[in-house]
């Protein structure tokens, strides 16, 4: 049976000291916070994860939502996605992030988790959750049977020879599409990744998700101030109403004026490796009339590169529907 040591550290510094201790803040690692657990405590359950310390941090006082001084907002690492999802600045003016949250797993794991936590939710990759099988995401040089094997669920966008995870997130997504920053702070001082550069693609280390290092703690994600009167929409499509991941989504933020759209921020899920902002598809969209044509151009530049394995060519297709439907929701809205 695996062991650990359960601490709480004091402080924030202390929770970092004793991080950076770890040789790698990647898949096994061994010293590694916890939120509220509902990934973590899972994969340690399968001995996916066997971490020699878990480091609570949820005494730590990062569990605020505040307006920023640019009007946007600074949501700490430990504030639960059920908080977030409710808050009334997010539902006003960030609304397709509470739609996002909303929209994934249940009343009871958005009262646990967090928003770091979700942040780096794992893979739902069956082979990734199932020591019996190779996985290179989690062993590394052992291969990777989801390509010859069960890909109905996984990616099409950002894949490689040697993974073709699906990055899992529905909040992610809408960060994507809303510029979020995220602030870290670590053995060496803190710094800010935007969102779409904190996901790794896997390329040839798939074990390697993001850009922390050892010690690395996420402190904060803020958002900009919001787009003046933006329209925003989650979408996703999946197997069943609730409890299940996205097979695809799209969030849409856009703005529109004499029935152009002149501005628009696209990411979708379901699909990619890591949470997946389009530029191809703002590109499409930007100063065209908002019709049904132009929407469908945009979801083809979206997913012009999909590379789709045995199970899930439906998912392109699918993908593209579900942002046409996405922009069709948020015009009329
Ligand atoms: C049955 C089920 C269904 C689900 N359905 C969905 C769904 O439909 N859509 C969806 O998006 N999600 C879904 N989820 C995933 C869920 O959203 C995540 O499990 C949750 O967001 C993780 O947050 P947490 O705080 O519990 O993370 P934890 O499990 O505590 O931590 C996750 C990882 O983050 C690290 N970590 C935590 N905080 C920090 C920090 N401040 N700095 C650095 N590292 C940190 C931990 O060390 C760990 O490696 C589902 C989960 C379950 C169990
Ligand atoms: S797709 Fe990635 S996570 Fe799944 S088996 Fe292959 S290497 Fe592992």
């Amino acid at each position: 049976m695996h062991t650990f040591e359960f601490i709480r550290p004091a402080d924030q510094a202390a929770a970092i000291a004793a991080a950076a201790q770890s040789k790698t803040a990647q898949q096994g690692a061994d010293v590694r916070f916890l939120g509220g657990g509902t990934t973590l405590i899972d994969l340690m359950k399968l001995n996916v994860e066997t971490p020699a310390r878990l480091l609570d941090i949820n005494r730590l006082p990062l569990d605020k939502i505040e307006v920023t001084s640019d009007g946007g907002v600074r949501i700490g690492a430990m504030v639960r996605n059920a908080d977030l999802a409710n808050h009334a600045k997010v539902q006003k003016d960030y609304s397709v992030l509470s739609q996002a949250i909303l929209q994934g797993a249940s009343a009871q794991i958005r009262n646990m988790a967090t928003t770091a936590g979700n942040l780096l939710q794992r893979t739902r990759c069956v082979y990734f959750r199932d020591t019996a099988m190779p996985c290179n995401k989690r062993e590394p040089g052992t291969g990777c049977p989801a390509i010859t094997g069960s890909n109905r669920t996984l990616a099409v966008l950002g894949t490689s020879e040697h993974c073709i995870a699906t990055n899992p997130s529905d909040m992610c997504v809408a960060l994507a599409a809303l510029e979020a920053t995220i602030h870290i702070q670590g053995p060496k001082g803190s710094r800010t990744v935007p969102m779409g550069d904190f996901h790794l693609l896997p390329g040839s280390t798939p074990n390697r998700e993001t850009v922390l290092e050892p010690g690395d703690l996420i402190t904060h994600v803020t958002l900009p101030a919001p787009k003046k009167g933006s329209k925003q929409v989650y979408l996703k499509l999946r197997d069943r109403a609730s409890y299940e991941f996205a097979l695809a989504s799209a969030a849409v933020v856009i703005t529109t004026a004499g029935g152009n759209l002149n501005w628009a921020r696209i990411a979708l899920g379901g699909v990619g490796t890591k949470p997946w902002r389009s530029p191809e598809a703002e590109a499409a969209l930007a100063g065209k009339p908002a019709n049904a044509a132009n929407f469908r151009k945009a979801a083809e530049a979206a997913m012009r590169n999909a590379k789709p394995q045995s199970e899930n060519k439906f998912k392109s297709e699918l993908a593209k529907r579900c942002l046409v439907q996405a922009l069709e929701t948020a015009t009329k809205a």
